[in-house]
């Protein structure tokens, strides 16, 4: 019940109005937020990404939009990427923007989409930044992966991300290997009918341990975004970290402990970073996910 609860909320658009527009509640969440996004603007993002930077990890940045159906709001949410990729430029942080391509322009027209991602890829590449696309809902996942493979196609600062829960992605991988952008690998976080893919289980596990054997084997440059600690200590055992073009990637202050033990290894760790006035999505999504951080939630809105 809570978990489908925060799934409207996040959803919602009268509650967030409601919350955005309270001067008692709005500080609250925004002080919960801030344990999952760096803040509101890009640059929280930047100061907090150079801090990562100094202990040695990698960093993907995120400014956090998704479902754009405005063409206005998408030209908006493309001058902020932009502005973020000149920013990251200016200090030489030659790391990874992360994106959906719902929130420039996928929701409105995939023509849009596409010129907005190759003006980004183009302006990324000038600056040594790789950017990084995310995979949504799977109505969605023809229409990305198309855009994804004619830009890769001539530019190589650019990486997909694919659902170990959705069948399809075994004949997925097998195309998406034969450009050289980076996969990074994630089980799936939508809600999926069971005819197109699999729910959490330990079946998915070993689909997900076995895409990424398989991506080993292929010397594929991957990210393997994923929190599970007994899948991480899997491969672990079997050397996957020890690849120079593999990284371990997860999401900013889930599991920090993790991520931290695995860097002080010297594998190479990147966290994902989200930053802006989305945050409410964001954070309903993440409180979504484990209910447990719901305590942690209260605590942080509660703490001095
Ligand atoms: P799960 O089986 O969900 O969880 C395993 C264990 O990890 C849990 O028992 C718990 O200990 C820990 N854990 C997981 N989530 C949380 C949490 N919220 N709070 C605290 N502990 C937690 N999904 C997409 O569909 N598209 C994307 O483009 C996408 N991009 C992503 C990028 C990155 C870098 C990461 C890390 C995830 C991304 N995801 C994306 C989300 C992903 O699909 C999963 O929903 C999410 O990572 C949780 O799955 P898990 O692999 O951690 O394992």
């Amino acid at each position: 019940l809570v978990i489908e609860a925060l799934k409207s909320a996040a959803r919602n658009n009268q509650m967030k109005d409601a919350f955005q527009q309270s001067k008692e509640l709005y500080p609250l969440l925004l002080k919960a937020a801030r344990r999952y996004v760096a803040g509101e603007v890009r640059a929280d993002a930047i100061a907090v990404a150079e801090n990562l930077l100094a202990k040695d990890y990698q960093v993907s940045l995120e400014f956090i939009g998704e479902n754009t159906v405005n063409l206005e709001e998408c030209q908006k949410a493309m001058k902020e990427f932009m502005s973020l990729i000149d920013g990251m430029g200016a200090l030489s942080l030659k790391q990874t923007v992360s994106f959906d391509l719902s929130h420039i322009g996928l929701s409105i027209d995939k023509e849009i989409a596409y010129n907005h991602l190759l003006q980004l890829v183009q302006h990324a590449n000038t600056h040594g930044i790789i950017l990084m696309v995310s995979m949504e809902e799977s109505s969605k996942t023809d229409a990305i992966l198309d855009i994804y493979k004619k830009i890769a196609a001539q530019y190589d600062n650019i990486g997909i991300t694919v659902q170990a829960h959705l069948y399809r992605t075994e004949m997925d991988l097998q195309e998406l290997v034969q450009y050289p952008g980076k996969i990074r690998l994630v089980k799936g976080a939508f809600q999926e009918p069971s005819t197109i893919a699999m729910e959490r289980s330990e079946a998915l596990n070993h689909r997900y341990l076995q895409f990424i054997d398989q991506l080993i084997k292929w010397n594929h440059p991957l990210s393997i975004a994923t929190h599970d600690e007994v899948l991480i200590q899997e491969m672990e055992q079997r050397h996957y970290f020890q690849q120079s073009n593999v990284e371990i990637e997860m999401l900013y202050g889930i599991r920090p402990d993790l991520i931290q033990s695995l860097q002080r290894k010297g594998y190479n760790c990147k966290v994902y970073l989200p930053y802006g006035q989305e945050w409410y999505l964001y954070l309903c999504h993440r409180l979504a996910e484990n209910p447990e951080n719901l305590y942690s939630a209260v605590t942080d809105m509660l703490s001095t």
